[in-house]
């Protein structure tokens, strides 16, 4: 708990770290924030100045895959944020206590910081036979999240089964599973969905309301929009081989091996918002697409009930296809260029769909 009522260049000081790599840090964070360089300056201010935000991190009915993913980040601010520089000051998975002296502890914070604190969930809410597919602490995780809810200044959905049920949802859902959101109302609610999400993504979103008091604005289904405003499609590095006409068409073809476009082996990225494309995991090193994998749209709602995930997608035209690189010369003009339109109109009717809602929730913003 050192770092509840310090500051990040306090906590910085604390550890002996310099002020060398105290910056560094706040020019990371600038880039993760996706604010302008001109802005490292009000960066560096707030981390001179506000307080750290206490966490309060629950597990609710999920495989804790959100968690592997954070802590096995590379990103200096991934593991050093989560672990050392924000006040996280509950989370089961990884507390070295255990049992009462735990959830002792999670009632005093919860009393301590009431109105103050950052609640992130993880994990879905079972809802059927009043909740008991889900014990913590021997009572169901909905209760254990209506209390913890009910003081907390704002609740991030981290994960897609917090945001939107995820696997536990999927079709038959026998445990009657929801999103936090469909079980806590009239609260500020951020959804980080994908399975699991960027952490980066999450500890942006903590970093931009620790420093600045508010959260980076939202979409209109609650979403960062720094991070789920692209289309993982518009930033991906195979994106050219979609618009000659180059696909896999088999997961050992030449077509694989040369690392042409997936959207035959069904990838979803053309109708998938979010950073995969640009900030990858593990320091950027890499994202499903780039080992190979068809994007399945993970941070989407009800994504594991749209399977098959190896088939394309329907009712987006391609580009024409090519057997192999040698026939790519044979392809006409006249075929590929009617292809690359087709998909041109699909993404414009698409973009611009989603320019009208996001259009729309701005104009809710500012009513
Ligand atoms: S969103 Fe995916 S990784 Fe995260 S808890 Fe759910 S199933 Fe696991
Ligand atoms: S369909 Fe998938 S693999 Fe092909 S360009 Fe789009 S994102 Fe990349």
């Amino acid at each position: 708990m050192d770092q509840l009522g310090t500051t990040l260049r306090e906590l910085f000081e604390k550890r002996n770290l310099s002020r060398r790599t105290f910056l560094k840090t706040c020019a990371t964070l600038t880039a993760i924030l996706g604010l302008a360089p001109e802005m490292l300056q009000d960066v560096v201010a707030a981390a001179e100045r506000k307080l750290l935000v206490p966490v309060i991190w629950l597990h609710g009915h999920e495989c804790t895959g959100c968690d592997e993913t954070l802590l096995r980040s590379q990103t200096p601010l991934a593991s050093d944020v989560l672990l050392n520089m924000i006040s996280l000051e509950y989370m089961d998975v990884l507390a070295a206590a255990a049992g009462e002296p735990l959830e002792e502890h999670l009632q005093q914070v919860m009393q301590a910081y009431k109105g103050r604190y950052i609640l992130a969930v993880e994990g879905a809410v079972p809802l059927e036979a009043d909740g008991i597919y889900c014990m913590v602490g021997g009572k169901p995780f909905v209760e254990n999240l209506r209390q913890a809810a009910a003081g907390a200044a704002v609740i991030l959905e981290v994960g897609s089964c917090a945001a939107w049920g995820g696997i536990q949802a999927a079709k038959p859902n026998p445990t009657k599973s929801v999103s936090v959101s469909d079980v806590i109302h009239g609260k500020t609610i951020v959804k980080i969905p994908g399975c699991p999400p960027i952490p980066e993504v999450l500890t942006g979103v903590i970093m931009h309301y620790t420093l600045f008091g508010k959260l980076p604005p939202l979409d209109s289904v609650g979403r960062p929009k720094q991070f789920y405003g692209n289309r993982i499609h518009d930033t991906c590095y195979r994106r050219p081989f979609f618009d000659s006409g180059m696909f896999v068409e088999k997961f050992d073809d030449a077509g694989s091996k040369a690392g042409w476009c997936l959207y035959k082996m069904g990838c979803r990225a053309p109708e998938a918002y979010n950073s995969c494309g640009n900030m990858r995991w593990w320091n950027g090193l890499s994202y499903p697409v780039q080992s190979g994998a068809p994007c399945v749209a993970c941070g989407a709602n009800n994504f594991w009930d749209q399977d098959p995930f190896y088939e394309r997608l329907p009712g987006i035209p391609v580009p024409q296809t090519v057997a192999n690189a040698d026939k790519v010369g044979l392809i006409t003009a006249g075929v590929l260029t009617l292809g690359v339109a087709a998909h041109g109109a699909a993404s414009l009717i698409q973009s611009k769909k989603h320019a009208a809602e996001e259009e729309e929730k701005a104009k809710e913003d500012e009513k």
